[in-house]
């Protein structure tokens, strides 16, 4: 079949390659001048740095097909992410864990001590945390939380923390040992010469043809035997009910000649500092070494029309309006949404590339049995 990707990003360059290695025609096409879509990387000229241009993006993962997978098309080397945070004129470790705990409160617990005096500052009345919020105060009472969540979310998503869902705040776990991995992932690392040249290689097969700065129109959809459309779902329809809402980022680049913070992320917590972190990115490649430095001083903000969309917000009016949204899609034939752009999820980019597996064999069944493959291969929206 001739199909067609819109979007060269994880979703469309995995999901192409499954297909384009079971013989289908596969076009893939993107608005951008370059492939991997907001995981975009590239060498800068004056530094030498791998820059992360549209932020910083770590891989982790618990699943091994998954990790198979990108250490097929480019070496990982080990890193470890090990995010600090300022608040109130001190630094401390991120996620909070027992380092974070003694320096706060100014103790020398052990694992048991913090855990019975963390136990002790939590909100125990809460039994089902419903919203972000209620989520800190059970799990990490009101003095860590303030120091290290409220703010930072409030600038992060612009909104009262009771209104966002808990499942934000379940990305990070609490520990009470002295373990300052950010993540809780079996494989975790960065690929050598960049997310670009990763995916880059994934879409580097005879069955697959590129074009970048390109535009595809959802009324030339019957062209193709079938379309994988990974931009804004809303986008599809031309924005006609509304647009779903995101978050967007402002990154202010600077750059100094030394290690101007020492690590890869610093998180600022303070309400009145108005941007969220800074991103030194020689420190994603620690295998690397160069005497320049670029950094990214990150600030959100609600997405405009002009904007690029990076965290979707989800919230009950976006969830109505998706609703609306899915909806239509359903009923059409010929198309497939996928990804976090044309599924409105926050994903990380191990899901992205699992669903862009299942998604491409869902498809290679489909046609065997003669089926349509439907508007969505992962459920519930
Ligand atoms: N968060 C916070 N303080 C921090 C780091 C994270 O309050 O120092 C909250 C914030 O709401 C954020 C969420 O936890 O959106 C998830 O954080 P993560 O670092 O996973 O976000 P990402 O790197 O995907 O932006």
């Amino acid at each position: 079949m001739r199909v067609l990707m819109v979007g060269a990003g994880l979703s469309g360059a995995v999901t192409g390659r499954i297909l384009a290695e079971a013989g289908h025609a596969v076009t893939v096409v993107d608005a951008r001048d370059h492939v991997a879509g907001n995981c975009h990387t590239y060498r800068d000229p004056e530094t030498g740095v791998l820059v992360h241009a549209y932020g910083p993006h770590i891989f982790h993962t618990d699943d091994a097909e998954v990790w198979d997978y990108v250490n097929r098309f480019e070496t990982f080397q080990p890193y470890r992410n090990r995010v600090k945070t300022t608040s109130r004129g001190a630094v401390y470790s991120l996620p909070v864990n027992l380092h974070t705990i003694n320096q706060f409160f100014g103790k020398t617990f052990r694992p048991d001590e913090a855990r019975a005096f963390i136990e002790s500052l939590a909100d125990t009345t809460i039994a089902e945390p419903a919203n972000f919020e209620e989520q800190a105060l059970r799990f990490i009472g009101r003095d860590l939380y303030a120091a290290f969540f409220e703010g930072y979310t409030r600038k992060q998503w612009g909104c009262d923390p009771k209104v966002l869902p808990a499942s934000i705040l379940k990305r990070l776990p609490v520990r009470f040992n002295y373990d300052d991995n950010y993540f809780f992932h079996r494989f975790q690392g960065m690929p050598e010469g960049g997310y670009t040249a990763m995916v880059a290689r994934i879409l580097d097969h005879p069955g697959i043809a590129v074009h970048l700065s390109t535009r595809f129109d959802p009324k030339d959809a019957g062209q193709w035997d079938h379309v994988f459309w990974s931009g804004p779902l809303d986008g599809w329809f031309g924005y006609d009910e509304g647009r779903l809402g995101y978050r967007t980022l402002d990154f202010e680049r600077f750059t100094y000649r030394g290690d101007w913070q020492g690590c890869a992320v610093m998180n600022y917590g303070d309400a009145d500092v108005p941007w969220t972190r800074i991103t030194e990115h020689k420190h994603f490649a620690p295998w690397e070494s160069h005497e320049g430095s670029v950094l990214y001083r990150e600030y959100s903000r609600a997405c405009g029309p002009d904007d690029i969309p990076y965290y979707p917000i989800r919230l009950v009016a976006e969830k109505a309006l998706l609703a609306r949204y899915v909806e239509r899609a359903r009923a059409l034939s010929g198309v497939t949404f996928v990804g976090r752009l044309g599924t409105y999820r926050y994903l990380d980019m191990d899901v992205t590339i699992r669903e862009a597996l299942d998604t491409g064999r869902a498809f290679l069944a489909a046609c065997a049995e003669g089926r349509p493959m439907p508007a969505f291969a992962v459920a519930p929206l």
